[in-house]
């Protein structure tokens, strides 16, 4: 199963099917409004 953290809060946002265990950094939108122009 695939799952969706926050970079930002590391907060899980989402998850979704996959064969392999993955996660994907994104944003919530809490962080998103909040960092808008900060990146890694
Ligand atoms: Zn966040």
């Amino acid at each position: 199963m695939g799952t969706i953290v926050c970079q930002a809060c590391n907060s899980t946002i989402d998850h979704f099917e996959d064969e392999k265990v993955t996660v994907l950094y994104s944003k919530c939108k809490c962080c998103d409004n909040h960092q808008a122009e900060e990146e890694v």
